[in-house]
């Protein structure tokens, strides 16, 4: 989209949505039945909400042209790029059985799909991870980092069934630096995660509680064993399998949205900003407005809002109680920016992720077309080369990455590449960029208190998903949308 483009569809999303909010409300009007249920935002967190209820009368208003919210791909001469979420762990539960219910094809990444690029060398996979630890700091640290953090971990389960212990209710009432520095951890443990962090929660070491930090370090020691020096290491490695367990599609992660999208078929109706929640004595009157700015109000047993929490605050905020409405206030969120780059050479292909020094704009760098690539005879003579660009802010508390226009964005982030990867500026034809304004609920000291306490309190056939209820991952937000539709099941069913 060009510098003009954006700033109008800016202004006119703005003066959209003050029109929106401030129209009087009507009374439910023009319904002709009642659902028995309707789910508002038809991100993974809804979809999959409403693949659980399929055998009910349902109805999901979105409002997009299109589903999959965080989870979008673009296209590019043919080549399919994310423009949000990139890729899945091992998937479990929900997203294990929607891929095999559609018989989606699921890549595993190809190694590496990590590195780290650190004082000009890049390090990659967790070997290379552990290698660079073990380097700064010694075999002995790693060992503790490794055990201490898989310690904690054992004890961990996910949101609702978490019991915060005292051990637990302290690591989330601490940021993860406290527990960094608590443990003696040499700063270089700080400095890797806290890019980690910024690229996986946008938000750094000192935001994030200890709690919430843990399982994404876990993740890169899973089956570790103690090492004596670094020999002891490469061999610890080279025994591990080769499995990099992140996983994508052919399309990214889109395919799994859209496939439940194309499921739901008319019962999934796009281009409807939902504008308000009423209850009228047991009903609920959800009210949308149309891209051709028609009012309608639907009529249902049961709501599931699937929104960003600042949404569902909006949108439910009557009929909230003053503890809903006090929880759902306390989530914060990141704002995130991809920059889709597109050359005729690479820019970046030796790996599919290449996480960078802390203290730039952004985080990460990804090859797009590392999976078509691999997977794909077609895709390695291709003449287009995407490279993804994600940046986030250095506090989730400064919004100003969302007001850089697009030119400043450029100018800045093109510079910045060229000081890592020289020469990468002049490749670079064309970009596409897609701001966030909700990327991540910050998972903040105290988050896990909070989602326990929304998840007990949640009921009376207004139910919340998405992933400020579990986790801020794709994979999360789907558990949310099936825990979502289990409730919905029991107050229909009472
Ligand atoms: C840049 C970026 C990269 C990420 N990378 C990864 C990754 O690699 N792996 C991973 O696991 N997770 C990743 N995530 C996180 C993941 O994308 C999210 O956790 C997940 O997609 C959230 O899904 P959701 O359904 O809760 O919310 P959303 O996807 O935000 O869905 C909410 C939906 O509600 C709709 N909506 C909003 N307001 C209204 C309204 N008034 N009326 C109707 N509809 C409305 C929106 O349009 C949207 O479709 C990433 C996130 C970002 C931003």
């Amino acid at each position: 989209m060009r510098f003009g483009d954006f700033m109008l569809t800016t202004k006119i999303t703005l003066l959209l949505s003050v029109l929106i909010f401030s129209v009087p409300t009507l009374a439910a009007d023009n319904h002709t039945k009642t659902y028995d249920v309707i789910i508002v935002g038809g991100g993974i967190a809804g979809l999959t909400a409403a693949f659980y209820l399929d055998d009910y009368d349902l109805l999901l208003l979105e409002k997009e042209q299109q589903a999959g919210g965080r989870a979008t791909s673009g296209q590019y001469k043919g080549l399919y790029y994310a423009k949000g979420a990139e890729y899945l762990g091992t998937p479990e539960g929900p997203l294990k059985e929607i891929i095999s219910k559609f018989s989606l094809r699921l890549r595993e990444i190809p190694a590496p799909a990590d590195v780290i690029l650190s004082e000009g060398k890049m390090y990659f996979g967790d070997y290379g991870k552990a290698q660079l630890l073990v380097k700064k700091s010694s075999a002995s640290e790693l060992n503790r980092f490794a055990r201490q953090t898989l310690t904690v971990y054992e004890k961990y389960d996910d949101i609702p069934d978490l019991e915060l212990s005292k051990e637990l209710k302290r690591l989330d009432d601490i940021t993860a630096s406290q527990w960094f520095q608590e443990n003696h951890f040499s700063p270089i443990y700080s400095e890797i995660y806290n890019v980690t962090f910024r690229g996986l929660f946008g938000a750094g070491s000192d935001e994030i509680s200890a709690l919430s930090a843990i399982p994404e370090i876990a993740f890169d020691f899973e089956g570790f064993e103690e090492i004596d020096e670094e020999n002891t290491l490469a061999e610890e490695f080279a025994n591990s399998t080769n499995s990099t367990e992140m996983y994508s599609f052919d399309r990214g992660i889109a395919e799994i949205p859209l496939a439940l999208a194309n499921h739901l078929g008319n019962r999934l109706r796009t281009g409807t900003t939902v504008v308000e929640v009423k209850r009228e004595e047991d009903i609920f009157a959800v009210t949308g407005i149309q891209t051709d700015g028609s009012r309608r109000t639907y009529l249902a047993e049961s709501v599931i809002l699937a929104t960003p929490s600042p949404i569902t605050l909006k949108l439910a905020e009557n009929i909230l109680s003053d503890e809903q409405r006090k929880l759902l206030k306390s989530v914060n969120y990141a704002p995130y920016i991809t920059i889709a780059l597109f050359s005729e050479e690479p820019i970046f292909n030796t790996g599919f992720d290449l996480a960078v020094p802390d203290g730039l704009i952004f985080t990460d760098i990804y090859d797009a077309t590392w999976i078509s690539r691999h997977y794909h005879e077609k895709s390695r003579n291709h003449e287009t080369s995407i490279t993804l660009i994600y940046a986030a802010p250095f506090s989730y508390k400064d919004k100003s990455l969302l007001n850089m226009t697009d030119k400043e964005l450029m100018k800045r982030v093109l510079t910045e590449l060229d000081t890592l990867l020289p020469g990468s500026s002049n490749r670079v034809k064309d970009f596409n960029i897609t701001r966030h304004p909700y990327a991540y609920p910050v998972m903040t000291p105290g988050s896990y208190q909070r989602m326990t306490r929304l998840h007990a309190i949640t009921g009376e056939g207004l139910f919340f998903a998405g992933d400020y209820m579990i986790y801020p991952t794709f994979e999360a937000a789907a558990s949310s949308g099936q825990l979502a539709a289990e409730r919905v099941k029991d107050w229909l069913e009472d």
